[in-house]
């Protein structure tokens, strides 16, 4: 492929103690708990606002908060559920804990935080590299906006992109995918003029059973059934959830393969997901009476993406630790949904549910020669099985939180990633309601 080399010069248009690129669930409460640990903390995000895979990509419910009635993420991830409630954007579903929410309040809301919190915001700007120093250390990151090119220097950098952009460009390796297909890739759509009341959705919209998979099985087993009479494109679920709107609700049924840290293959992938969207709305028009008079009132603005890179942290949590819900001494952060692995191709899914919440410890959250680089959300170290049950809101606030609080005490003591305070760190997590 031919090759051009390109040299500029880059404004530096700031400098901090932490730099959080990605403001999804993790990067939001990663930026917030640095920030309250007095840390001059700037959030760094490609779309206009914030929420990541929530918002920009519909994913609905939030999960998974609570398992068997004990709470298992809190602190500020629970705060801003709270809030959510209170702004009319959020319905907590108790026991278990999973939260059905308005897409666009938790936009305000998680805005509404983090200004709050003194975080210099940078929206509609791209990471498209970064620098580095001599000691493995990440220096500066840059970005795209309309601005131009730009970068930010930083004590310390957490990688919140879902897809461990920054930790990509740091050259720190990244889990081997050992021939396993990446669980498929799925555009979620709101419906309008739905029939919310009628028993069958509403029992479908409320994601709050225990131990047992909340798609809505009539519907399910009639897809199946007439597949290829009614042309049905490939499909999972179909899960349903309330957007709190009387005849609104999230749709998530679409589904593809692709690769997400592929730009033509993401390109092609969002495609033909948007005509599935287009195809899936018919074929729930034509054939349930709830969704007679329906129509597509939103498509997500990014199609979802269940899976792409992970680093290779300190440690990689395996299924077997996850499983046995094994303690470890610098557990930061819980996982409670099951191990939830989507079929690439097809319409199955293998679901194993947890007998007790796991932990997560924070070894996962670094790797071995990068000092002031943490990984909080999806992109964290874990083995296939571990990452399907953590790649929730829920979990990936909680390493969020966690990676903030450690990135600022690594920034007050000047101390790398590795050599902080673990102690000091666990207490911290305790002291403002992290269940660990
Ligand atoms: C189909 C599907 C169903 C799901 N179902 C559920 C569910 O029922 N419950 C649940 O809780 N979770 C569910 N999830 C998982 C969940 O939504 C995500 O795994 C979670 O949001 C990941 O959080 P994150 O903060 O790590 O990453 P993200 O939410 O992906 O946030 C990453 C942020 O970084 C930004 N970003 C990325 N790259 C760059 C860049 N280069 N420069 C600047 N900014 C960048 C993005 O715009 C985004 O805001 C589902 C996901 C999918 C795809």
């Amino acid at each position: 492929m031919k090759k051009i080399s390109i040299t500029k010069q880059v404004a530096v248009v700031g400098s901090y103690d932490v730099v959080v690129v990605g403001g999804g669930p993790a990067g939001v409460l990663a930026a917030i708990a640095a920030a309250r640990e007095g840390a001059k903390v700037a959030l760094v995000e490609r779309f206009g606002f914030l929420g990541g895979m929530a918002t920009a990509g519909l994913v609905m419910p939030l999960s998974v908060f609570t398992y068997k009635n004990q709470r298992v993420i809190g602190g500020i991830p629970y705060e801003f559920l709270e809030r959510l409630e209170a702004m009319g954007g959020g319905y907590i579903e108790r026991p278990l804990g999973n939260v059905a929410f308005d897409p666009e309040l938790y936009k305000l809301c998680m805005q509404r935080m983090v200004l709050e919190a003194g975080i210099d915001l940078y929206m509609n700007s791209y990471l498209s590299g970064c620098t580095m120093g001599e000691n493995g250390e990440v220096t500066s990151i840059i970005f795209e906006n309309k601005n131009g090119t730009e970068a930010l220097e930083s004590k310390m950098f957490i990688d919140c992109t879902g897809d461990a952009d920054l930790a990509a460009m740091a050259g720190v390796p990244m889990q081997e995918q050992n021939g396993e297909p990446l669980q498929p890739l799925s555009t979620y759509f709101v419906l309008a003029d739905v029939d919310t009341s009628s028993p069958l959705l509403f029992e479908a919209m409320h994601h709050n059973k225990q131990g047992e998979n909340c798609h809505c099985l009539p519907i399910r087993e009639y897809l199946l059934e007439h597949a290829e009479e009614l042309r049905i494109p490939e499909f999972g679920g179909p899960w349903f959830c309330t957007t709190l709107h009387e005849g609104c609700v999230g749709v998530n049924m679409t589904r593809t393969e692709g690769d997400a840290c592929d730009n033509r293959d993401y390109t092609a992938a969002e495609c033909r997901l948007r005509e599935d969207v287009y195809r899936m709305a018919e074929i729930l028009r034509n054939n349930f009476k709830e969704f007679e008079n329906c129509y597509v009132a939103a498509v997500a603005t990014q199609a979802g993406i269940r899976e792409t890179r992970r680093i290779k942290g300190v440690h990689t949590m395996t299924a077997d630790e996850y499983i046995s819900g094994y303690q470890y001494e610098d557990s930061i952060s819980r996982g409670a949904h099951p191990i939830d692995i989507h079929a690439t191709k097809g319409n199955k899914q293998s679901i194993y549910f947890l007998e007790q919440a796991a932990y997560v410890p924070y070894r996962a959250l670094i790797a071995e020669a990068f000092p002031n680089l943490l990984v909080a959300g999806r992109a964290i170290s874990a083995d296939r099985k571990a990452f399907a049950s953590m790649r929730v809101q829920a979990s990936c606030m909680g390493t969020g939180q966690a990676a903030g609080v450690a990135a600022a005490i690594c920034a007050e003591c000047g101390c790398g990633v590795k050599e902080v305070d673990v102690e000091r760190l666990v207490k911290k997590l305790r002291e403002i309601g992290a269940q660990i």
